[in-house]
């Protein structure tokens, strides 16, 4: 796609539709003139370059990278209209095209019926979600579990409810067994998976969850903001297959939140929010004629807590999903690159003298720590610190993250550890672009480096001659 000659169309296009309705003359008072034009942007693009190389596959440090460019052309076709999303007469296109996303998104959960939308992020989608299960358990805390993300207790905060941690497993799971116990109090209400936590990309148990929402009569909310397209990968065949289980089970949880703008290819401003049952929109009801909710008739402006949103954001993944499906061909074969390429990276670590596995990865993040000497907490972090602050700054630079594992985690995974801190932070990696799957090895050879390989042995047999940058 050569994103110049469709940016060139996408202002010809809405110049063309734009001289259907008469010549008018634009205010002078916004007149700018292009040498001084010129003076700014030259400036401003200096100042962007202020940045990590998100879009280069030495980046494997946070969830970022440049959106597709099919949908930065969608996104900036539609923002030199700007429609608002917040009512179908601030842009009917745009609310038809976020109607036809959201039901390929359900579609690909198994929602049959749904009422939901796009928002402007994971955090407000979750928001929503929670309220909705406030108004129908009121008085009832939620639960979610110690690695859920952090936005869980602080909206918990926001809407007046108590919000319960529940522990993890040695793999990042939430701990059923403790949830029970804490939903045979009667203080819950609602229960929020994680399908891929945002620290490990772990997948909370919710095919076996769905015995407790029977037992106890809670609401199920899926938190699949970073995850939930992984659902693509779902039973699939080959290495990068997922367990079916979890993924399936959320078409019998009672909501979900998933971010195009983490794994859908999107720029930001893009989560999703889906309900099973459409009849939860009476609880959006604000001073509207519009007051009967059924999944043929939602309403993009009656259904949402926010008002103002982009109807650039639903252009741009209408765009996308056109050319990239939410099905394992289309959008699952992006993310099976990534997967592969954790496993493939998980394999080298498990191979090397100097790094160790902090967990094996779910999905498509990498966790791991070095080899140290002493063998205790202090040791690793201090070691991980220094990994993450070489590589960034040495001469062929490589991105990573860290992820403070606590004292009690890392005994579950690692029991000969001297736990003489209160935790340690290992090495994390999301493996989130697909071309990850031919540069991981050089990012290993890298880190091995980093993590003082020098005088150890290379993982041999593999033949990994770094691939061209
Ligand atoms: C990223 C993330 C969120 C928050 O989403 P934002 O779009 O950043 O607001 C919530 N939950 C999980 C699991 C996430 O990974």
């Amino acid at each position: 796609m050569d994103l110049k000659h469709w940016l060139g169309r996408a202002t010809d296009a809405i110049q063309e539709w734009a001289d259907t309705f008469g010549p008018y003359r634009p205010h002078p008072a916004l007149d700018v003139d292009d040498d001084r034009f010129a003076v700014v942007f030259e400036e401003f693009t200096g100042r962007l370059k202020d940045n990590y190389p998100f879009f280069h596959p030495s980046y494997v440090g946070q969830m970022l990278k440049p959106p597709h460019p099919a949908a930065a052309v969608g996104y900036l076709t539609a923002l030199l209209i700007n429609p608002n999303n917040h009512a179908l007469d601030g842009g009917p296109a745009t609310a038809r095209m976020e109607r036809e996303a959201v039901a390929a998104l359900a579609a690909m959960f198994g929602f049959g019926t749904h009422l939901g939308h796009l928002t402007t992020s994971g955090t407000i989608a979750n928001l929503e979600a929670l309220f909705v299960a406030r108004e129908l358990h009121p008085g009832q805390g939620v639960a979610y579990s110690e690695d859920a993300h952090y936005t869980h207790g602080r909206m918990c905060r926001v809407l007046g409810v108590e919000g319960w941690p529940v522990p993890t497993d040695g793999s990042g799971r939430m701990d059923l067994a403790a949830l029970e116990e804490l939903l045979r109090t009667g203080r819950v209400g609602t229960v929020v998976l994680t399908a891929g936590t945002t620290g490990l990309g772990a997948v909370d148990p919710v095919d076996e969850a769905l015995v407790l929402k029977e037992r106890y009569g809670v609401r199920l909310h899926v938190d699949a903001a970073y995850g939930g397209f992984f659902t693509l990968l779902a039973g699939a065949e080959g290495i990068e297959g997922l367990p079916a289980g979890p993924w399936r089970a959320i078409a019998r949880c009672d909501s979900v939140v998933v971010d195009p703008h983490k794994h859908g290819l999107q720029p930001y401003g893009c989560g999703a929010v889906l309900f099973r049952d459409p009849e939860v929109g009476r609880f959006y009801l604000h001073d509207s004629p519009y007051t009967y909710f059924t999944s043929d008739e939602l309403h993009l402006g009656e259904i949402s807590l926010e008002c103002s949103r982009a109807g650039a954001s639903a252009a741009a993944l209408w765009l996308t999903l056109q050319l990239l499906p939410p099905t394992p061909e289309g959008l699952g074969s992006v993310l099976a690159a990534g997967r592969r390429a954790a496993l493939k990276w998980a394999g080298l670590i498990a191979a090397s003298g100097v790094l160790e596995l902090y967990q094996p990865p779910q999905l498509d993040i990498v966790s791991c720590f070095p080899v140290t000497d002493p063998v205790s907490l202090s040791a690793v972090d201090a070691a991980s610190a220094r990994v993450l602050a070489d590589g960034m700054n040495g001469p062929d630079p490589v991105f990573l993250s860290t992820l403070k594992a606590g004292r009690e985690a890392f005994a579950l995974r690692h029991p000969g550890m001297a736990a003489d801190a209160d935790g340690a932070r290992v090495l994390r990696s999301v493996l989130m672009k697909p071309e990850s799957e031919q540069y991981v090895e050089r990012v290993h050879e890298r880190v091995e480096l980093l993590a003082g390989a020098t005088a150890a042995p290379r993982a041999t047999g593999r033949g990994t001659e770094p691939a061209g940058r």
